[in-house]
């Protein structure tokens, strides 16, 4: 019983001795300078929102990264391992109101409470390098930037559309809409208004954006693919159609101007300008127009325009076709948007699915002008939508294939100055005003002389006043406080009013990881040199839901700054991984659900060795993970048992510690110096990018399980010292990235050298790892033909591939059949062969 007691692993009290090590050691993952000799590694999880409690997602997502951070270590890389705060944002302000608490105050707070927590899980993070991006020494740079693309033409403001509450009076969030009304007055119906909004000019950027994705090889497919359909590329073709009795026209964007033979009708967005015009003498036509722009804003409210009931109407005006003179009505629809291409499209039925739908609803008239290539094919159903067929019913372009008429058509529309080839993009620009209070001030003023008038240099930041009062009651908080509004203009010095709105949170994770290099720099966002040794990042790690907008936006950052000569670098990062989302009882943990599992309750339960080396195990990385509490008490068993084995043999290990490893070999040695080499090839391959960091933990088990079976022969002396010593030393080193607490504790029980975090990771030797083989005679109809080799374990079905790929075997049985296999395992194969 006492040696029980004594042989107890004691997560608490190891991971406590080595927390206080750590926490005093502020060198221990501080990464060298830009001058260091060793090659540069860095490694980045997202940075967390700062809600005040980490959540198993983040455990798992920082226990990845923590991971391939340690081993990098080990590998003798110069690793950048950082951690900060995305610590603006709208929650702060829901707090306050709630509990009236000021932001700042809240938020701070969260943040030292999960700083707390991830020291105590050991995550290997240099916080000196902390970044928290509600704080000024790191707004102020994005009120820099922001100053920055507005000299270069990269800022605009227009008029665009807000959620709108009545009842609060309030511009809302997205996330503040839920089912179309207000958050706070759940039968008060959000309502689209106009407001005037600030816009980075991301789409400046859409094809570079869209061309570098072909080059990030080291990003999911997944994340490309959906970046392509965000950005959303099309190529077409700008037609002006003519308009009867007036001098203007109506500008089209197609994909298929090859189709413009069969165009029957012009469709028109309600917001179109010139349907207004058309409207203003027609009190029917404008009554039914409202209609329509009701119900499609209806459609974007709830999110899904593309499943919109189409509806419309007839002007009453024609349109006038350019290439044929031809005369078609002009039509009002509500499925045609005003910010997609021209606010206008020729509607080409026969050859559309969509056109197709309308058509057939208000018996427009339907027109073939494509068939297929293949004059034998029976004439096919409508709509006909293939682009490789050939043009009928279409004048001089008969005949033509539909690229050829494209190409044509599209020079016939520059020669008769009526239209063009035009790519256009889904991406729209950045809409960066918040009408809120927790973000950073758009450093920007109004004069009434002067209009609008950027903030100088000298005068950032402009501070967030702190300690006022959110009321969430019309429009923006900042409005409220006059000695926030109420400035002098830089320009003529007289009396003018400072923007009240501030930046979308979007905006400080687009460069945050820019700032980890460099973080106390107080003249600059970062020294681009420093930048310039570390970028890209190796590995940035994440979760799937941030592969359009946070990707996205910081890619634009990346392009904007690389054009000003601050990076070298095109991309943020070269390689991207997403891991899965934990789950519990097949569902996404939380609060409503009640099936929150709390990190600390994990930790203080099992230890944070056996919590986070259980989130690597449980699944593999990229899938989801589903909590089992039974798995992380295994996890701790195991832990258990390597504590003591090692616990048992250290006293013999340090012994040996200079011996070297040529002492003579027995089956037993030669046996488990073979699972360790084998161990030590898996999970360094895998660290290489698989990242299958579950087969790794199995792997340590295993080897633990074989050292654990040949117990009785260490204790007899079988096993030479310097063996036992190899396998015990190399088994913390492979621990060391997954369980780095107990590692720590076993490297200095066997008296390693320095910390195992600097310790070189094991080489495998593929002599050691290689599997015994044995020979195994091959019969046909009972002659001996070969004779094959296979390793000594092989089962029934291994030795039976061998023998069939023999190069004898396979001679003797070329054009027959080989109706039995009789394999003796480890003795013999014998083929029936007819
Ligand atoms: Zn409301
Ligand atoms: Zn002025």
């Amino acid at each position: 019983m006492a040696e029980e007691q004594e042989h107890r692993y004691d997560p608490a009290t190891i991971e406590k001795k080595w927390q206080e090590r750590w926490d005093a050691d502020l060198k221990l993952y501080a990464a060298e300078p830009a001058s260091s000799n060793k090659p540069k590694y860095y490694v980045l999880e997202m940075l967390p929102y700062p809600s005040g409690q980490l959540h198993m997602g983040h455990v798992r997502n920082y226990a990845i990264g923590d991971a391939l951070a340690r081993q990098m270590w080990m590998r003798g890389f110069n690793v950048l391992h950082p951690m900060g705060w995305d610590a603006f944002g709208l929650p702060a302000e829901n707090a306050a109101l709630k509990n009236n608490t000021p932001p700042r105050q809240w938020t701070l707070g969260n943040i030292a409470a999960m700083k707390r927590q991830m020291q105590r899980i050991g995550y290997s993070y240099d916080w000196a390098t902390e970044v928290t991006t509600c704080l000024p020494d790191y707004y102020r740079w994005n009120q820099w930037f922001f100053l920055r693309m507005y000299e270069k033409g990269l800022v605009y403001r227009k008029k665009s559309k807000v959620n709108w509450c009545p009842e609060c009076a309030t511009v809302l969030a997205n996330e503040q809409v839920v089912d179309g009304c207000c958050w706070r007055h759940e039968d008060t119906k959000v309502e689209l208004r106009d407001l005037e909004q600030w816009f980075l000019r991301i789409t400046a950027y859409a094809q570079e954006l869209l061309d570098g994705l072909a080059k990030l090889d080291g990003w999911p497919e997944k994340v490309r693919t959906m970046q392509r359909n965000w950005i959303g590329r099309s190529e077409g073709t700008e037609v002006d159609f003519g308009v009867e009795g007036s001098a203007e026209k109506i500008r089209v964007f197609t994909t298929r101007v090859d189709t413009i033979f069969g165009a029957t009708s012009v469709q028109l967005a309600p917001e179109h300008p010139m349907v207004a015009d058309f409207a203003a003498t027609d009190a029917k036509l404008k009554a039914e127009v409202a209609k329509l722009a009701d119900e499609q804003k209806r459609a974007k409210e709830a999110g899904d325009i593309g499943a919109i009931e189409k509806h419309g109407v007839p002007t009453g005006r024609f349109a006038i076709n350019p290439y044929n003179g031809e005369r078609v009505p002009i039509w009002v629809a509500n499925y045609i948007l005003m910010d997609y291409g021209t606010g206008a499209i020729m509607s080409v039925p026969a050859h559309d699915e969509r056109d197709f739908e309308f058509a057939t609803k208000y018996g427009i008239e339907i027109r073939r002008v494509i068939a297929p290539a293949d004059p034998q094919t029976a004439e096919p159903e409508l709509p006909f939508t293939v682009e490789d067929g050939v043009l009928i019913n279409s004048g001089e372009y008969n005949g033509k294939t539909c690229a050829e008429a494209t190409e044509l058509l599209q020079k016939a529309a520059v020669r008769g100055a009526f239209g063009e080839a035009k790519v256009i993009f889904r991406l729209k620009d950045w809409g960066v005003s918040r009408q809120r209070y927790w973000g950073t001030p758009i450093p920007m003023i109004h004069c009434e002389r002067d209009g609008l008038v950027p903030v100088p240099d000298n005068q950032l930041p402009v501070i967030l006043p702190e300690n006022i009062e959110i009321t969430q009651q019309g429009g923006s908080p900042l409005g409220r406080v006059p000695e926030f509004v109420n400035v002098a203009c830089p320009k003529c010095g007289g009396p003018a009013r400072r923007e009240t709105d501030t930046m979308d949170t979007f905006v400080d994770s687009s460069w945050y990881f820019y700032r980890y290099t460099d973080a106390k720099n107080s003249s600059a966002p970062f020294d681009s040199a420093i930048v310039n040794y570390w970028f890209p990042i190796d590995q940035y790690i994440g979760g799937v839901e941030h592969a359009i907008l946070h990707l996205i936006y910081s890619r634009f950052w990346t392009k904007v700054m690389r054009d000003r000569g601050m990076v070298k670098n095109d991309e943020p990062a070269t390689r991207l991984f997403t891991q899965g989302m934990v789950i519990k009882d097949g569902a996404k943990m939380s609060k409503s659900k009640g099936n929150v599992v709390s990190p600390d309750d994990m930790v203080a339960s099992y230890g944070a060795d056996a919590t986070r080396m259980y989130a690597l195990f449980a699944s593999p990385p990229d899938r989801d993970l589903d909590w089992q509490e039974d798995g992380v008490a295994g996890v701790s068993r195991f832990l258990g048992r390597v504590w003591r084995m090692v616990a048992k043999y250290a006293p013999v290990a340090r012994h040996a510690a200079g011996e070297a490893n040529d002492a003579p070999t027995t089956a037993q040695s030669a046996a488990l110096r073979r699972k360790l080499h084998q161990t030590i090839a898996k999970i360094t391959h895998d660290f290489e990018g698989r990242w299958h960091f579950n087969t790794c933990v199995a792997a340590i088990m295993e080897l633990v399980n074989d050292l654990q079976a040949a117990d009785a022969h260490l204790a007899a002396g079988e096993v030479p010292a310097s063996v036992i010593r190899e396998i015990l030393t190399t088994l913390v080193l492979l621990l060391a990235p997954f369980a780095p607490f107990l590692a720590a504790e076993l490297w200095e029980e066997l008296g390693g050298e320095g910390v195992v975090l600097r310790a070189p990771w094991p080489k495998s030797d593929p002599g050691l790892a290689k599997e015994d083989e044995i020979e195994i005679p091959v019969q046909i109809n009972g002659k001996l033909i070969s004779v094959v080799c296979v390793p000594a374990d092989a089962d029934a079905k291994a030795i039976e591939t061998a023998a069939l790929a023999d190069e004898k075997v396979r001679a003797r049985c070329a054009g027959k059949t080989v109706a039995k296999v009789i394999v003796v395992p480890g003795r013999a194969v014998n083929l029936v062969v007819k």
